[in-house]
């Protein structure tokens, strides 16, 4: 078994630069694997495409397509089927599909205030969710455990011939003890061996950090598709991003970097779980807005209702959310002017935050951030919700599979799923 990978070292889902034939130094039969990780990275990402479609988008030749096609068929990884109407122009071609129900990994998040595990099939299809709740101050090691229960009772529940080809799980990096404080840590290696241990889910686990899962998410089926260049903002208890530069997930030492929400903003603000003073995370996200409103400090649930009343003419939750965008847009500003992404997202609790105060975030960025950077950024709310965690984690326990199709499909375990407790 290969060693495991963390997030930053996996690969964000374009299609790789296939080498050309006869290439120094390439073997013929590692082109040909490389060529059917191609083709079924193609269909995973893309849906099911005709050959003749894969002939094109690849660059190889008909025949050549037509004999990694049926090699994947043969694997179990997908079926070739007869085109319908959609697929019909032009010269019949057989339209390759994955194999969406059969070939599945477990993908989990250790969110802020929930446990999530979604068994999720090759394409992205989501086949089945559970989720638990995390109670304030659970540490990241203890829902190892509950999240084993769910992922064990999915598992269950697969029958005929399922292909497990991988998992991955992403964890948020702060948690809340009961008394309040934030504490702050990703998933490390002795975190990332323990859910290995406890869900045995297939060839090798990957663990990383929540929002670096989340940019992958938005990057390869989100509103962040073909943007290579990308800042994703994550809010929850604090505020972290995930950075894609070049196509790349760029990750610090270990896999911990992006921690944004302890850029300082105001050296004479409020105190930060950090231990620092006037973190940008005291001054944007959901305990600002509350605290700026005059209202108790709450969950996600008292935001929302801050930001209901904003819009519905509340002028003390209107001023708030002026000035938690405004500061929001400071941010964004230097985080623009030293990232200089073509698109910054905004996701989790920030999603509803921006969209409230968009105006605001522009004009501060347009203030602050260099004329050359500032024009062409797009600044844009995260497309795919309270899923992109899952779905993100997803594409990185697949990343094995569409490297080496035939080698992970060949030692992928079939059937029952994790092994039992
Ligand atoms: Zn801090």
């Amino acid at each position: 078994m290969a060693t495991p990978s963390r997030a930053g070292q996996a690969r964000v889902g374009r299609d790789p630069e296939l080498p050309a034939a006869g290439t120094p130094g390439v073997t013929q039969e590692e082109t040909r694997r490389r060529n059917l990780g191609a083709v079924l990275r193609h269909v995973h990402v893309h849906g099911p495409t005709s050959r003749a479609e894969l002939t094109g988008r690849l660059g190889l030749n008909r025949s050549t397509i037509g004999a990694l096609a049926a090699d994947l068929a043969a694997a179990g990884l997908v079926t070739e089927e007869a085109p319908t109407a959609a697929h019909r122009a032009g010269r019949p071609s057989l339209v390759v599909h994955p194999r969406s129900t059969q070939v599945y990994v477990f993908a989990l998040s250790v969110e802020a205030d929930r446990l999530r595990a979604a068994r999720v099939g090759l394409g992205g299809r989501i086949l089945d969710l559970r989720e638990a709740e995390r109670p304030g101050g659970m540490p990241a090691f203890d829902a190892v455990g509950p999240l084993a229960g769910l992922v064990r009772d999915m598992g269950r529940a697969v029958t005929g011939d399922a292909l497990l080809v991988g998992g991955a799980v992403a964890v948020t990096d702060t948690t809340r003890d009961p008394d309040g404080r934030i504490r702050i840590g990703g998933p490390d290696e002795a975190l990332r061996a323990a859910f290995e241990a406890e869900l045995a889910a297939g060839p090798g686990l990957v663990a990383g950090d929540l929002a670096d899962i989340a940019a992958v998410a938005e990057h390869v089926r989100g509103v962040a598709v073909g943007v290579n260049d990308l800042v994703y903002l994550h809010g929850d208890l604090g505020v972290s991003a995930g950075i894609i530069v070049g196509g790349r997930l760029v990750v610090g030492h270990r896999g911990h970097g992006g921690k944004v929400g302890h850029m300082v903003v105001n050296p004479y603000g409020l105190p930060c779980g950090c231990g620092s003073r006037g973190c940008w995370e005291t001054e944007v996200g959901g305990a600002a807005l509350l605290r700026h409103a005059g209202r108790e400090p709450g969950g996600l649930p008292a935001v929302v209702e801050a930001l209901r009343a904003a819009a519905g003419g509340d002028r003390a939750a209107q001023v708030a959310v002026r000035q938690v965008a405004d500061w929001l847009g400071f941010g964004v500003a230097n985080l623009v002017n030293v990232a200089n992404p073509d698109m910054v997202v905004f996701g989790g609790s920030l999603r509803d935050l921006y969209a409230a105060g968009a105006d605001t975030v522009r004009r501060r960025l347009d203030t602050m951030a260099l004329p050359a950077f500032r024009e062409h950024v797009r600044l844009r709310v995260a497309a795919l919700g309270r899923d992109a965690a899952l779905i993100g984690a997803a594409e990185l326990a697949f990343a094995r599979l569409l490297a080496d199709p035939l080698n992970v499909g060949a030692t992928g375990r079939s059937g029952t799923g994790p092994a039992p407790a």
